[in-house]
């Protein structure tokens, strides 16, 4: 492939809305730009060119150097068609920063097979982060407000559950059938706040202070399996794991997302039949897809959405225990990779939730 001189395809991408360019890997320059790539970045072909390779690459972000520099082998490794996305900061010719989102792609190579230049498209997402900045801060801020709220209610709960406790001593003898029905209900009641309170608490705590590290999710979904064994064993439960990726991930958060995943998946299980999971993924463009594939009893249409909100549950307590948070928390824990989380059901049939986790190096900050 090379750029030719063609006049409509020079118009077409003039026009297009997203920067384009093209970078010559054995020159170590750009050998193409469009116009609307130097409308964003403010940088014409040839005041690019006058720079060192140097200078060039002084214009991403200090934060994200680590990263170009991975995305840049990556583009070199991949194969035919492949398209790679990246999320970085640029300095723009007034100096100032702006977020790009990126898609490359091996543009031609020589007649050894190897890359000779690599071809991106980009978009200006400043807008986009700086509102994603800014819900994440009131976001922050309302968590912060939850686990101030949950903390500060467990010292009147204890309260009223000691309370209980010492009333029920004192006044077993003296309470009739109706007395000790109600005091019963408190002490009930306060237990199961204890519960709410303490899952505030958690989805609050869910990725405060972590580190992003390389977790083999083999390991982490091992490990779930060894705490669940006692009702695995009982429940009969035939699990079987497909081959599971390295990610950049919280390890803790993961394992918590695996346990909640699994956990419901043999909770849920119909009475008639032993809970058959199937735990798999696969490979995407940019990303990673995990499935948790469950024969149970099924989810209705209409709550396929709201069962990942807090506190939402759709049975009694009789029927199935629970707080409704476990899968809030899942839907956190895998926004807070940058990923996304669905499901999808057939009633009485089973359920398969999928999750997608971004395939990204560890050095990825955002
Ligand atoms: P909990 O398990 O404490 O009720 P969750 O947030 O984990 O809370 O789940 C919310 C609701 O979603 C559950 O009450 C249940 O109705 C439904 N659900 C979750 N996982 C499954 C599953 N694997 N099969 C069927 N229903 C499920």
């Amino acid at each position: 492939m090379k750029i030719t001189n063609n006049t409509f395809r020079d118009k077409v991408l003039d026009l297009s809305v997203n920067g384009i360019y093209v970078y010559d890997l054995t020159k170590g320059i750009n050998v193409y730009v469009n116009q609307q790539y130097t409308s964003l970045t403010g940088y014409s072909l040839n005041e690019l060119n006058e720079m060192t390779q140097e200078q060039f690459f002084g214009l991403f972000h200090p934060d994200e150097q680590e990263m170009i520099a991975k995305h840049m082998e990556e583009v070199v490794s991949s194969e035919l068609g492949q398209v790679i996305e990246i999320e970085y900061r640029f300095k723009k010719a007034d100096g100032s920063w702006m977020w790009c989102l990126s898609r490359d792609a091996i543009f031609d190579r020589d007649k050894d097979e190897m890359p000779t230049q690599f071809m991106g498209t980009f978009i200006d997402i400043t807008a986009r982060k700086s509102i994603e900045k800014k819900l994440k801060a009131k976001n922050k801020e309302l968590e912060e407000f939850a686990y101030i709220a949950a903390h500060d209610l467990q010292a009147p709960l204890n309260t009223i559950i000691s309370v209980a406790e010492l009333f029920n001593l004192q006044y077993k003898g003296v309470l009739d059938e109706s007395g000790s029905q109600f005091l019963g209900f408190i002490s009930d009641a306060s237990m199961r706040m204890t519960d709410l309170i303490r899952g505030l608490l958690d989805y609050s705590r869910i990725g405060r202070g972590k580190k992003l590290t390389w977790v083999d999710c083999n390991t982490v979904v091992n490990n779930v399996l060894d705490d669940l064994r006692a009702v695995i064993n009982k429940t009969n439960a035939n699990i079987e794991i497909g081959e599971l990726p390295q990610l950049a991930g919280y390890e803790t958060e993961l394992r918590l997302l695996f346990q909640n995943l699994i956990s419901n998946a043999i909770k849920f299980r119909k009475p008639s039949a032993n809970p058959c999971i199937q735990v798999a993924a696969k490979k995407g463009n940019s990303h990673w897809m995990l499935s948790f594939k469950d024969n149970g009893i099924g989810i209705p249409e209409e709550y396929k959405e709201q069962i990942f909100n807090i506190f939402q549950r759709l049975h009694s307590q009789s029927e199935y225990k629970g707080t409704g948070i476990g899968l809030a928390h899942c839907r956190k824990i895998v926004e807070l990779h940058n990923g996304e989380i669905w499901v999808e059901s057939q009633r009485y049939i089973g359920s398969t939730f999928y999750l997608t986790i971004p395939d990204t190096k560890p050095c990825l900050k955002n």
